[in-house]
């Protein structure tokens, strides 16, 4: 069996920037499941990469109290200045910080060529099927792939830690999670979030493929953006911010969803512009500030020969009924995974010392904008300064580590 220093289970985002963070002083061997390392990271922000964000705070998050621990130690800054470092140069769009190029292939091809930089091994084509402690470390058998993903043969190696990068299956993939629960983790079952909202079929009837900025309320939550209407429902960064209450169980189905179509005026702002214009027939108003299909919507909501009032209170609370979300394969990230309570400050597990987890695999789920991404490289951090400091040997000699070979 050949012996390993740190196995990275899966080859994405996160792992890709352990590698680097780890440096050249503990030898890293990253096992991937398909062809190439930071697939991914390809797909991300329409092939642009949105890799964090400014400002970005603890409350983006499912669980505040613990991630705003680890961006007080690798705030969105530090990750620009981390990327900076790499030679990649960045924009900020919007608040939103992109690679320079504005192709997501600088980020993977930087973070890349830096973990070869520090020795990092890439093994691709290597399917994780099982970790097991033992005595000596930890024993990682794997499944190694053909081309169409049968399997060729099998591998085991030794390794003094392992670090679960496995991510999630939103979009594509495999969930390996059970890797970990093996090992005696639990595990918030994964569900889709960042994903279009699924609605009541009569309030978007028609309306396919209409874009409106606004303001979206659901669950008392508010979010800012663009709606794109479909015709299931609901999509566009708005609908997107808000599947993640859907996601993490907060709303459920036959909740009520509002729309505010004009959120930069008031109804009585509002209703004052529709009484000057009341020698018109209410469509030429209405469709003077929306696209056509939905000003021939709202004009249906508010009844023949609406006044004024009513056509800007329509405006305001355009409601709709949730049905659900969009399925795994329209998801950005899941929210879900391996509980956080089992994993200290620097990601390693209380149930059993020297295995990590970092990214999306944790049950760490943030909004768009680049808090994802921005988990995946700040869990990195903390995993691998942690990793760097050789905290198994604390644990050695804390006497809670059963191996014999990591002092
Ligand atoms: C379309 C899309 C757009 C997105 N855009 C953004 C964005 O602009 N900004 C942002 O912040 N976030 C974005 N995200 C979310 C972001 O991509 C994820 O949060 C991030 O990639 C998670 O990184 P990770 O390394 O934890 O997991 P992943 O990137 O999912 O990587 C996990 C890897 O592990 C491998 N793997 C799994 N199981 C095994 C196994 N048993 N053995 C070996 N390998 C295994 C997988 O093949 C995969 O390569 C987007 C996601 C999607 C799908």
């Amino acid at each position: 069996m050949e012996r390993k220093d740190i196995i990275v289970i899966g080859g994405g985002a996160a792992a890709l920037s352990f590698s680097v963070m780890a440096g050249s002083s503990r030898r890293v061997t990253v096992l991937e499941r398909g062809a190439r390392v930071g697939k991914k990271l390809l797909a991300t922000g329409n092939g642009r990469c949105n890799l964090t964000g400014v400002g970005i705070c603890a409350e983006d998050y499912n669980i505040p109290e613990r991630v705003g621990g680890f961006l007080k130690r690798f705030p969105p800054e530090a990750a620009v200045r981390f990327f900076n470092s790499l030679g990649l140069e960045t924009r900020v769009i919007g608040g939103r910080v992109y690679p320079y190029s504005e192709c997501a292939s600088s980020v993977s091809d930087a973070l890349i060529a830096a973990a070869a930089d520090v020795g990092a091994e890439f093994l691709t084509r290597r399917e994780v099927r099982e970790v097991r402690r033992t005595e000596d470390g930890f024993v990682v058998s794997v499944a190694v792939l053909g081309e169409r993903g049968e399997e060729k043969g099998r591998e085991s190696y030794l390794a003094r830690n392992v670090v679960l990068a496995t991510g999630s299956y939103a979009t594509t993939g495999k969930d390996s999670l059970a890797l970990f629960a093996a090992l005696g983790h639990r595990v918030r079952p994964f569900a889709p979030s960042l994903t279009p909202l699924v609605t009541d079929r009569a309030s978007v009837k028609g309306l396919n493929g209409v874009r409106v900025k606004c303001v979206a309320s659901l669950g008392g939550i508010r979010a800012e953006g663009e709606i794109l209407f479909r015709d299931y429902g609901l999509s566009g960064i708005a609908a997107l911010d808000l599947s993640a209450l859907v996601a993490r169980g907060k709303v459920r189905a036959g909740e009520e969803i509002s729309l505010d179509l004009a959120p930069e005026r008031t109804e009585e702002e509002l209703a004052e512009h529709f009484e000057k214009f009341s020698y018109y027939p209410a469509s030429r108003a209405l469709k003077g500030m929306f696209h056509s299909r939905l000003a021939e919507r709202i004009e249906e909501r508010a009844g023949a020969r609406a006044d004024a009032r009513t056509l800007a209170r329509v405006i305001k609370r355009y409601t709709l009924t949730l049905s659900g979300t969009a399925d795994a394969s329209a998801a950005q990230v899941m929210s879900g995974g391996l509980a956080m309570a089992q994993f200290d400050d620097d990601l390693c597990s209380r149930q059993v010392p020297g295995a990590y987890a970092i990214g999306e695999a944790l049950d760490v789920d943030g909004i768009c904008g680049g808090a994802n991404l921005q988990w995946a490289w700040m869990s990195a951090f903390a995993a691998a300064q942690a990793l760097k400091k050789g905290k198994m040997l604390l644990h050695d000699r804390a006497g809670t580590a059963p191996y014999s070979c990591l002092a």
